[in-house]
């Protein structure tokens, strides 16, 4: 069985159900798994299998303490109509590469791939662990976790959703869609502030004993939907095996032939899952890492050195505005050579001074990822280029992507078929998208989405369509040392 441990060390050990439901590792460390389950079928005899049965092989090898029905049973829950794409995460051929697009869910960002399925895969760990305690989902957002998130959990029996996001920075669409949340579990804050300060205060009330106490005694567990829960990571694993059966499928590349993966990266969760995926067996030769003027984790690939005292830029890629990046704690680890205490000292040095510099040994292992990042004016370019010439209409962060592997392969040569993770509908992001595409001036974001849609026939995702005459539902703006008051005050309303 696959059991999960801190990355900052200790003897801590928990089962996949039991580190989904707390989220975090008691020394604030993430959970990973202490081995790498392998495929357990050749990548060539999944070429024809659909989305559900590749997530099933995944979930299997990774969750091994749930029973085949159990995720069965979740997987069909998780992916169904409610994805507007029948294949779940098409693969669609556009400017030279294979854009998997994962932004087919109900809120129209790839977060649904793994929001969708998480609250089942915690209730039924609720059920495994015979846990009597309602579930606290407390979720720091850049944008596109909140609204996935609370539409995942709206009514979720036992569980309570918490979502805070920066007050300036997110869509107007993206707000939007989180404030008109229906549901009597859910609860909405603007804070002011950036994401990164709603992480780090997020963070600090899962590493606040005293208030886990407070919380106990009135029935109710923490836990988080953000991407450090192992119960969101590893479903994204799915689709990067999933895009490769199907380019074996379509003859684009050979069984055994090494893809390059190129994402565009925010908080380190999906480009980890590609990474993971790799260690359970997908052949990538290099891992591209798209940032926008954000730009800490290209310097980090490029010399080691983590540093986060720079300034914070709001772009248009709002997903990815992010200077603490979670999940490349989980990277250091496995690249470390699991050195729990090494990663703890990398984390506290994060913490006190605001960077550090890894060791020889990881900055050897970062070779196979390669960084870049595109600015608003790239970004852009992007977008407007390959609708010109492919007619493939692109949103601001698959653009960043985009961008970068086309830098990539102008500076490097390297031919390798790539896969870019399509992470977002155009239609979320319409103010920067349609001035990229050519339209002119509109008053507001709902009616860049009119235009967008007469100039492209591209379909309006159905959860997009009728937001602009959506009842607000949640009004809260607080300061950013005021959530744990937030979150007794949500919990008192429910009473
Ligand atoms: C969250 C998000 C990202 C960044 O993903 P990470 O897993 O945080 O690196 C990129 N694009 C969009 C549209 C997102 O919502």
């Amino acid at each position: 069985m696959i059991t999960y441990k801190s990355t900052r060390g200790g003897t801590e050990t928990k089962n996949s159900a039991q580190a989904i439901i707390q989220g975090i590792a008691a020394n604030k460390g993430l959970f990973v798994p202490d081995s790498m389950p392998k495929l357990a079928m050749k990548l060539e005899d999944m070429k024809d299998m659909t989305y559900q049965e590749i997530a099933f092989l995944v979930l299997a090898g990774f969750l091994s303490d749930y029973t085949s029905e159990e995720l069965k049973a979740c997987i069909d829950e998780a992916y169904d109509e409610k994805f507007e794409a029948k294949e779940i995460a098409p693969v669609v051929k556009a400017g030279g590469a294979y854009f998997l697009e994962l932004y087919h869910g109900r809120t129209a960002a790839f977060k649904d791939m793994a929001l969708s399925i998480l609250p089942h895969l915690l209730t039924t760990a609720l059920k495994k662990e015979k846990e009597d305690k309602k579930i606290v989902i407390l979720t720091a957002t850049s944008g596109d976790t909140g609204k996935a998130a609370l539409s995942g959990f709206a009514n979720v029996k036992n569980t309570e959703i918490i979502v805070f996001y920066p007050s300036e920075g997110v869509s107007q669409v993206q707000e939007k869609q989180m404030t008109s949340q229906e549901g009597v579990n859910t609860h909405v804050y603007a804070i002011k502030g950036n994401f990164d300060d709603a992480q780090t205060a997020v963070k600090k009330i899962f590493a606040d004993a005293s208030f886990a106490q407070e919380l106990l005694a009135k029935g109710y567990k923490l836990s988080s939907a953000n991407s450090i829960n192992i119960g969101r990571l590893v479903p994204q694993i799915a689709y990067f095996i999933y895009a490769y059966a199907k380019l074996i499928q379509r003859g684009a590349i050979k069984a055994g032939e090494p893809i390059n993966v190129v994402v565009p990266t925010g908080n380190f969760g999906n480009i980890l899952a590609a990474y993971y995926a790799k260690l359970i067996g997908l052949p990538v030769h290099r891992f591209i890492c798209a940032s926008n003027k954000n730009k800490i984790l290209t310097d980090f690939i490029n010399t080691g050195i983590y540093d986060a005292r720079r300034d914070f830029y709001v772009t248009n890629s709002p997903s990815m505005d992010i200077l603490i990046s979670s999940n490349l704690e989980r990277l250091l680890y496995h690249l470390s050579g699991n050195q729990g205490t090494e990663v703890q000292g990398l984390m506290e040095a994060l913490e006190k001074n605001h960077h550090y510099e890894a060791s020889d040994q990881i900055k050897d292992g970062l070779k196979e990822f390669y960084g870049g990042f595109a600015d608003e004016k790239a970004t852009n370019e992007a977008i407007g280029e390959l609708y010109q010439s492919d007619h493939y209409l692109m949103d601001t962060h698959t653009a960043v992507a985009y961008s970068v592997y086309k830098s990539y392969r102008e500076a490097s040569g390297d031919q390798t078929v790539s896969v870019i993770a399509s992470t977002a509908s155009a239609y979320k992001f319409a103010n920067s998208v349609a001035p990229a595409i050519g339209l002119g001036h509109e008053d507001d974001e709902f009616a860049y989405i009119e235009k967008i849609h007469e100039k492209t026939g591209v379909q309006i995702p159905s959860g997009l369509k009728n937001l602009k005459d959506k009842e607000v539902r949640h009004r809260g703006v607080i300061e950013k040392d005021q959530l744990l008051q937030a979150v007794r005050d949500s919990l008192r309303s429910r009473h």
